[in-house]
Order: structure tokens, then sequence, then C-alpha cells
């Protein structure tokens, strides 16, 4: 039986990871919610039920671990703001060692019945196919990856055509200090300064001939994945798996992506290299590096792999590895403001995976900002944005600000989806990592984790601080 209220209704269109946590944060804190959701009168390509919260591929939250694992900080911090899809994550939990898996339909029957039973939350199952009309003063777009046809082309219409992504064309991120470079050197390519650059804008990693030839070869040998039918797209000229260009011929990359040209190896000067690969900064913080026209469907085990045969990335450390696929997202950094607002669009936010994350719990945890965010609106109040230093907040930062443009490449986007890690936090104060007592050397892994922990412990204090406040 849905409650009387004093405020009008807020409007979540989608009944997914995102939608779900959103309508049930909106509604904890007295607002009614309506949840549009479409399946029930028509499907997607992934989706089988007609759940909310269903999960559509694998059954895994990832790790749990909220003292070392950027994820595992995620859940605790959803966990503290009374998250729906951490409680019935919880309570469907089956055995995974270190990572939270559930019962995929268990979960999904929790999420769609507590949502369901709630007295300020009315589910309507219905397609929603334009932007919502402007009496829908409150609304929240959490339609996903496979955002229904009619939808994505009225947000394309509102934003531009260049604003909607349809796919993921992935190249794999590198945390910086994994980064050999006493092999490799900044330099941008002839020396270009360009708008709000420096001339060493890029991390140069050279090869030689025989190194060349050898990455050729593992490229072409390497295992690939298949594009799934509901994928059936071809990919377009302008990215190129990095395989297939290898596939294309011998001297195809020399003259693409890897091309040497303008570049002098800082540490050799006398020797051209014969084949470069770049690395582009990707986060504000400079603590993430994109390998340059990188996209790749290679899987993930033969992309460490081969990738790790690059002179300097020998010891590389992966944020994301690269991929090719389906996904219907934004260029949310340009669109939208700081509290997830559509600019120029009053009151309509966006959140989950639409938004430019990746993964069911960024989706979630997307999801329950904006539904506090929105809530918060409805109130008259001004929304409480997280702390940089949580895993919402450096989500957030990532969403809606941390991307790098790229001034070699106008029109590009360099906006790529992510899942959550910890060269999205803001680095610790000088200092905050002290050698534990005891251990009479401290580098390397241990210092590693060590930092971890530390930032791991920050994010929680300043959570906590953040919901009480
Ligand atoms: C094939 C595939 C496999 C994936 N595998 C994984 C994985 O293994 N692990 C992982 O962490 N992430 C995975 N992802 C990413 C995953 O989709 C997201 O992490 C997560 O589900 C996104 O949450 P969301 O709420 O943004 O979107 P969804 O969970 O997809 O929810 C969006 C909802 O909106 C509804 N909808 C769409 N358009 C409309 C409309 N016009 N009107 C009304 N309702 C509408 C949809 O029916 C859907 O219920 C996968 C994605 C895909 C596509």
């Amino acid at each position: 039986m849905t409650k009387t209220s004093s405020f009008a209704p807020i409007h979540v269109i989608g009944g997914g990871l995102a939608g779900s946590e959103a309508a049930w944060q909106i509604a904890e804190s007295g607002i009614p919610v309506i949840l549009h959701e479409m399946r029930g009168v028509r499907g997607t390509d992934a989706h089988k039920t007609d759940g909310l919260a269903e999960l559509v591929c694998s059954n895994s939250f990832r790790s749990d671990d909220a003292t070392s694992n950027a994820v595992g900080v995620l859940h605790a911090e959803m966990r503290l703001a009374g998250s729906l899809i951490m409680r019935s994550a919880d309570a469907n939990q089956v055995p995974a060692g270190g990572a939270l898996a559930v019962d995929r339909d268990g979960f999904s029957i929790a999420v769609t019945a507590a949502l369901e039973s709630h007295p300020m939350i009315t589910v309507t199952r219905e397609e929603v196919t334009g932007l919502p009309p402007e009496e829908w003063d409150q609304a929240i777009i959490a339609t996903g990856p496979l955002t229904a046809p009619s939808l994505a082309a009225a947000i394309q219409q509102r934003t531009g055509a260049d604003s909607l992504a349809f796919f993921d064309a992935i190249a794999p991120i590198v945390h910086t200090a994994s980064i050999d470079m006493d092999t490799c050197w900044f330099q941008s390519r002839y020396d270009k300064v360009g708008p709000g650059g420096t001339g060493k804008d890029y991390i140069n990693c050279p090869m030689d001939e025989a190194q060349y030839n050898a990455f050729v070869d593992a490229l072409i040998a390497g295992d690939t994945t298949g594009f799934k039918e509901w994928e059936g797209t071809p990919y377009f000229d302008g990215c190129l798996p990095i395989e297939v260009m290898a596939e294309r011929g011998r001297e195809t990359l020399r003259h693409g992506p890897m091309k040497p040209m303008g570049l002098t190896n800082a540490h050799n000067p006398t020797v051209k290299a014969y084949a470069v690969v770049q690395l582009r900064q990707d986060n504000a913080l400079g603590t993430l590096y994109n390998m340059v026209g990188f996209q790749t469907k290679l899987k993930y085990g033969a992309q460490a792999e081969i990738f790790r045969l690059i002179p300097g990335l020998e010891n590389a450390e992966f944020a994301r590895l690269g991929g090719l696929h389906r996904n219907t997202y934004i260029n949310s950094p340009t669109l939208l403001d700081r509290s997830l607002v559509l600019k120029g669009r009053p009151g309509l936010r966006f959140a989950g995976q639409i938004t430019g994350c990746e993964g069911y719990v960024e989706s979630a945890s997307i999801g329950l900002l904006a539904g506090r965010f929105a809530a918060a609106e409805r109130r008259g109040e001004t929304p409480s944005l997280p702390p940089e230093t949580t895993a919402f907040g450096s989500l957030l930062g990532h969403i809606t600000g941390g991307h790098i443009v790229s001034d070699d490449e106008p029109g590009k986007r360099s906006f790529q989806p992510m899942n959550v890690n910890f060269g999205l936090f803001p680095p610790l104060e000088p200092g905050s990592v002290t050698r534990p007592e005891g251990l009479k050397r401290f580098r390397g892994k241990d210092k590693a984790i060590a930092k971890k922990q530390a930032t791991a412990a920050r994010a929680l204090e300043d959570c906590a601080r953040w919901l009480e406040g």
C-alpha cells in the first residue's frame, strides 16, 4: 500500500542495479518513488528474467576486502549508507573465497520484494520511450548499457551525436607507479606543447626491430574473445583492435599507433627506436596512464602477458584491461554536473553504467548517490557530495570530471568507463605511510599494501563522517 506524502514523487527509469538502489535510497528518506522498468513488457539482449536488479553475467561482486581493495571499500561504504543492493547480496551470499558472490535468483528476488513492498515505491512495468516529460521535475535515468533504442535516440538527440557511445573500445590502463622510467621517458610527439600541455605529456616505451617483431607475433597468436550475437555491430576503422591491425600487415602498427616519429629516447638519444608504444595520462591525478590506440579483444590473461613484453611495462599493473563490447554510455564529464544532473535540464539525473562507470557494484553505488542527491533536492536542500577521498567520491570524480581531453586527437572522446580502483583516489599526504615496527626494509610490495590500507582506512573514516554529517 503506497503511503501518502507531502512530497511529489521522484521518477526512476530502469530497475537494474542502479535504479533499484536509487529508488530505495529515495524511499527510505520518506519521499515517494515511481520506478519504471520495461522488462515484463520489453526485454533486452542480455537479461533473462523480469526481476529487478538482475545480474546479467557473473554472479560476483568481486573482492569484499575493505582493508586493501578498492571495490571492497566501495562495498563497505555502501553498507554504511544503508544500501539495499549490499543488504540483499549479503543475505544471498554463496562461498567464493575473498569475493562476495551471490545466488543470482535469490538476490534479485530479495531486491524485487523489498522494492515492491516498500510503502513509498510504485513499480510500473513500461518502456519510457523518450526523455522524461518536464512535469517529472525530479527524475533519474538508470537504463544501463542496454538502454532501449528509443530512449537512447532521445538522449542522443538532446546531448549531441558525439555524446553517446554504443561501444566500449577500451585501451588498457596502467598504474603509473608500475612503469619503469629507467626504460621509458616523457615526451610528446615532436615536443608539441598544445594548449594545457608541456611537451612531455606522454610516456614512451621504445622497441627495437626484434622486440617489435616478437610483439607482433605474440599479438597475432594471442587468444581473443568472440563477439556475442547481441553485440553484432562490426567495429569501425577508427577503433580497430590492436591484434586486428597486427593481422593486416607486419608494418601496420609501426605506421599506426606504434609509430616512432618525432620521439627521441631520452636514455639513448643516438639510437632511433624501431617502434614506440605511447601512454597518455588518464586521470587528473596522473596516477593512471592509458595505452594509446591499444583497444583490444584479447583475453585478459593474454593481454597481461603480451603487454608485459613491452620494454618498460615488464612489471605493469593494470587498473583495467582492454575490451570492445556493446555499451551505451554518455560523455558524463561534459554533460553532467557534480551531482549527476544533466546540464541545462535541472532535476534530470543519470545513474549507473550509462554514466560511464563499469560493474554491478559501481553502477549501484552511483545509483545510491543519485538517489540521495535527488531526495535532498526534493527536500529543498543542496545535495551533499561525498569527500573525494572516499570510494564514492573517487568514482564520482572520475565520472564527472577526472578525465583528460587529448589535444592531439581533437574531437576524440577520451572518457572511458572504468571500475573503481585505487588509481582514482587522491594520493595520501606525505608521511602518512610509515614503516611498521620490526620491518627492516619497507618498499616494493609491503609499501604498496601499506599504501592501499591507508587509502582504504582514510576512505572509510571520511565516508562515515560524511554520512553522519
Ligand atoms: C552482457 C553484459 C555482461 C556484463 N557482465 C558483467 C559482469 O559479469 N560483472 C559486472 O560487474 N558487470 C557486468 N556487466 C555490466 C553490468 O551491466 C552493469 O555493471 C550493471 O548491470 C549496470 O547496472 P545499471 O543499473 O546501470 O544497468 P542494468 O542493470 O542493465 O539496468 C538497466 C535497466 O533499465 C531497463 N531499461 C532500459 N531501457 C529502458 C527504458 N527505456 N524504459 C524502462 N526501462 C528501461 C533495463 O531493462 C534494465 O532493467 C555486464 C553488462 C553486459 C551488457
